[in-house]
C-alpha cells in the first residue's frame, strides 16, 4: 500500500484529500507545517508527497528545495490560484506536479496514481564506484579501498558530495549547503574541521594516499588516485 504524506494547513482540504486518497487504496498522513513535515521525510521513507506551497511555516517551494537535498520522493504541489505556480518553477525545484486550488479530490488521487506508476520501474540508487570509493546511498556507506569507513553524517554527506563530481573545486559553502546548514551561520571553518577528520580517516586506511585535495582561498576537491 502505498504511502502518501499531505502537507497542507488547511484541514478541510487535506480532509478531502485524505478521503479520496484512502478510497482509492493509499495510506496517507497529513501534516499542516513543513518543518515537521521534513524531519518526518527524514526519518520515514513515504512514496509521494503532496505539498501546499502556501504554508504557515515555510514556503512548499522552500521545503521541496530542503527535501531534494536527502530524497528523491515524488512531490506534487498544491497552489492556491493567487500563487500561480509556473511548470517550469515546479521542476526547477525537482516537483514532479502541482494543481490548482479548488481541485476536484478525485483529479489529485488520479495524478498520484499516474506519478506512481511512472516512478514504480526506477531502481532504487545502487552503490556507485568512485576510484577506489564505493558509495551506497541507501545505506548511507562509503568504502574506501574495500574497506567500510566509519563516518559521522556530515563527514557521509560531503565525502559523497565531493566523489560525486570529481576534480570539482567546491568551496566551503557549497559544502554547506551540501550537509544542509545554512553558509550564513558562520560554520565555514567547520567544513575545514570535518575535512581534516575526514582525511584522518582515509589515512588509516591508504596512509600513502591523498584523495582530498585543499584548494587555497577556493575549497576542497576529490582527485581520483592514478
Ligand atoms: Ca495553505
Amino acid at each position: 500500500m502505498p504511502h502518501i504524506l499531505i502537507v497542507e494547513d488547511e484541514a478541510a482540504i487535506a480532509d478531502t484529500l485524505v478521503y479520496a486518497l484512502q478510497a482509492e487504496g493509499f495510506a496517507t498522513r497529513w501534516l499542516g507545517l513543513a518543518g515537521a513535515a521534513l524531519e518526518l521525510l527524514a526519518r520515514e521513507p513515504f512514496d509521494l508527497v503532496i505539498l501546499d506551497v502556501g504554508l504557515p511555516d515555510i514556503s512548499g517551494f522552500e521545503a521541496c528545495k530542503r527535501l531534494r537535498r536527502f530524497s528523491e520522493v515524488p512531490v506534487i504541489f498544491l497552489t492556491a490560484r493567487s500563487e500561480e505556480v509556473d511548470r517550469v518553477v515546479g521542476l526547477e525545484i525537482g516537483a514532479d506536479d502541482y494543481v490548482v486550488k479548488p481541485f476536484s479530490p478525485r483529479e489529485v488521487a488520479a495524478r498520484v496514481k499516474a506519478i506512481l506508476k511512472r516512478v514504480a520501474p526506477r531502481e532504487p540508487a545502487r552503490a556507485a564506484r568512485a576510484g577506489a570509493f564505493r558509495v551506497d546511498p541507501l545505506r548511507a556507506q562509503i568504502h574506501y579501498h574495500e574497506q567500510l569507513l566509519s563516518l559521522t553524517r556530515h563527514e557521509f554527506r560531503l565525502l559523497q558530495t565531493l566523489l560525486g563530481q570529481p576534480e570539482r573545486v567546491f568551496s566551503r559553502e557549497q559544502l554547506l549547503d551540501a550537509l544542509g546548514v545554512p553558509a550564513e551561520a558562520g560554520y565555514e571553518r567547520n567544513i575545514d574541521s570535518h575535512i581534516k577528520a575526514l582525511r584522518a580517516k582515509l589515512r588509516l586506511v591508504a596512509p600513502a594516499q591523498e584523495p582530498i585535495q585543499t584548494h587555497r582561498g577556493l575549497g576542497y576537491s576529490y582527485t581520483p588516485e592514478r
